[in-house]
């Protein structure tokens, strides 16, 4: 009995989604906030451009993916946007909101509610080509620096977040600018399976689950 509490308590947590921020696989969307007073641990990433503050783990792996693409590419990448603290996406939002006149759906249509942009996690980054006029624009990942990025930043732990055809799923429009730390190892499942994060956190999920109910349906533990 005792025995099936204990797997019944590991269970619920392993399945649950991730609750540390600082997690690579926290998710942070327009369901799933963070804590106004979440502040990640940081460090200026040391490549060129602005607001280049990250988690100090992903702001390695991002120092990796400019240098290579440097190297591989000739082409010179730039930081455009990485942490974002509560405060600030707050004065963005009421901006907007005032703009709109208050009409909240309209807001959330353009801004990220403040706790919903995983900007606040350090673990995101916003990146342009220097040189180039498509920062933050679609246009981006048609650019030799935007394709590359692409194709190549799962290397480096990272992900595209919000790819083309997902906005049902991840509830943001396509931004081929904004890099998502996720870790290596994840990085590589994300970028072979072709999912989006919120996709491969159910089917993580779903396999911890069907791995634990093998015992049950032996019928050694009931
Ligand atoms: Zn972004």
């Amino acid at each position: 009995m005792a025995a099936g509490v204990m797997l019944l308590e590991s269970s619920v947590s392993m399945v649950a989604p991730h609750q540390d921020p600082s997690s690579p696989l926290f998710l942070v969307n327009r369901s799933y906030r963070v804590s106004s007073r979440y502040v990640p641990a940081l460090r200026e990433t040391q490549v060129p451009g602005q607001v280049r503050r990250l988690t100090p783990e992903a702001a390695t792996a991002m120092e990796e993916l400019f240098h290579a693409c440097l190297e591989e590419t000739g082409i010179t990448l730039i930081s455009v946007s990485g942490y974002r603290e509560y405060d600030k996406q707050d004065r963005i939002y009421r901006r907007k909101l005032k703009s709109v006149k208050g009409d909240q759906e309209a807001a959330d249509a353009y801004v990220a509610l403040p706790g919903s942009s995983e900007h606040q996690t350090g673990l995101s980054m916003d990146i342009g080509q220097r040189d180039s006029k498509t920062a933050l624009g679609e246009e981006f990942g048609t650019t030799a620096g935007g394709i590359w990025v692409r194709d190549n930043c799962w290397r480096f732990g990272f992900v595209i977040r919000y790819d083309l055809g997902w906005e049902d799923i991840t509830g943001y429009a396509y931004e081929p600018w904004h890099l998502r730390f996720v870790g290596k190892e994840n990085a590589e499942k994300l970028h072979d399976n072709l999912m989006p994060l919120e996709e491969f956190l159910v089917l993580e999920r779903t396999q911890i689950l069907l791995e634990l109910m093998v015992p049950w349906t032996d019928g050694e533990k009931v």
